[in-house]
């Protein structure tokens, strides 16, 4: 690991001073993913600005649903009763990743904000665009099985490893950031890119902006809501494939309804396509199939990840399913 000098600001406005116009500052949360790659030699942040005590860990009821600060740790979201009760679809997909001790750790904003699991990113000794722009992408002719099958470039064809991030795509969430240039606020899905010609970007966020809460807009019908996680073991991995769901039915007809994605693109994949072929359609899994279909038909599947569609209509339609019969 490179050497590098440490920071603990005191508050939110000396963490942004402290990373304004120094490309090489990364904020530093559990360190779960940061540390991780630093000893890799993937990052190599010239200093790290720790934001773990001065990150809100809160998470509480407003007017408008849910705040939920970006310390607050992955394991607390899990169990928190409130997201339990009204989004449980979130509280699901955080505590389908990783482990208890690293959930423990993770914070909110470290896990938006993780870095793909592309074995070649991950290899210092190999090509990647990601990690060194033009140097080229190996994934596409090599392996690229757990890659992405929706929205991919000839410069990359990563996925994005967040579970959470997929229900929070689902939910409509809202990413509260403080930058040098002041305060914004980024809707979701839309925090996370496609990779197109600039695939070392993976969010839209620029430099120096601190992620300090998420807010969870309120939707009655999530109540009704499922996450499902398909991956090569059953725990500690990451999602092959995942569906994030939310369905508002009425005597048998869909009437709105909220689909994302997950470890099938460079982002939380919102399935549009499936949303507008499920509203006013018959709550059936002969609807739900053909929802799925739409979506797929916007998908490019690569050589040896085809299998991934198949995998998602049936994870997609066994999801919605669930909702429906739930009790
Ligand atoms: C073995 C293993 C298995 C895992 N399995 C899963 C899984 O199945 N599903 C899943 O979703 N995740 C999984 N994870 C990833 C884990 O969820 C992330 O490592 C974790 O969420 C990162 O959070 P952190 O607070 O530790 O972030 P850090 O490692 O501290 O930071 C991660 C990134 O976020 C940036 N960052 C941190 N805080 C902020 C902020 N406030 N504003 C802006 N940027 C910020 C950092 O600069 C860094 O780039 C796994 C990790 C491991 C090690
Ligand atoms: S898929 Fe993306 S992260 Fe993986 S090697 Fe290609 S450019 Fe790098």
């Amino acid at each position: 690991m490179r050497p590098f000098t440490y920071e603990r600001p005191v508050d939110v406005r000396a963490a942004v001073a402290a990373a304004a116009g120094r490309p090489d500052t990364a904020y530093l949360g559990g360190g779960t993913n940061l540390v991780d790659l630093m000893r890799l030699g993937v990052a190599t942040p010239q200093t790290l600005v720790d934001v773990t005590r001065i990150s809100s860990r809160a998470i509480e009821e407003t007017d408008g649903g849910l705040l939920i600060g970006a310390g607050a740790r992955n394991g607390d979201l899990a169990a928190d009763p409130l997201v339990r009760r009204v989004h449980p679809l979130l509280a699901r997909a955080v505590l389908e990743g990783a482990s208890g001790q690293i959930r423990n750790m993770a914070t909110v904003a470290g896990n938006l904000m993780q870095r793909t699991r592309c074995p070649y990113f991950q290899d210092v000794t190999k090509p990647c665009n990601k990690r060194r722009p033009g140097s080229g992408c190996p994934a596409r002719q090599g392996d690229h099985r757990n890659l992405a099958i929706f929205g991919h470039s000839e410069h990359c064809v990563a996925t994005h490893p967040s579970d959470m991030a997929v229900a929070l795509a689902a939910l409509d969430a809202l990413v509260h950031v403080e930058g040098p240039g002041g305060a914004r606020t980024v809707p979701m899905p839309g925090l996370h890119r496609l990779p197109g010609d600039e695939p070392d970007r993976d969010t839209v966020l620029a430099p120096g902006e601190l992620i300090t809460a998420v807010e969870v807009p309120r939707l009655p019908f999530a109540a009704r809501s499922r996450y499902r996680k398909v991956r090569d073991r059953a725990s500690f991995a990451f999602a092959v494939v995942s569906v994030a769901a939310a369905l508002d039915v009425a005597g048998g007809v869909v009437r709105d309804c909220r689909i994302a994605l997950g470890g099938v693109a460079h982002a939380p994949w919102r399935a549009e396509a499936a949303e507008a072929a499920l509203r006013g359609a018959a709550a059936t899994p002969e609807e739900f199939a053909r929802a799925a279909d739409a979506e797929l038909a916007r998908s490019s599947p690569l050589p040896h990840n085809a299998f991934k569609a198949p995998l998602l209509r049936n994870v997609l339609v066994r999801t919605l399913t669930d909702i429906v019969e739930a009790p």
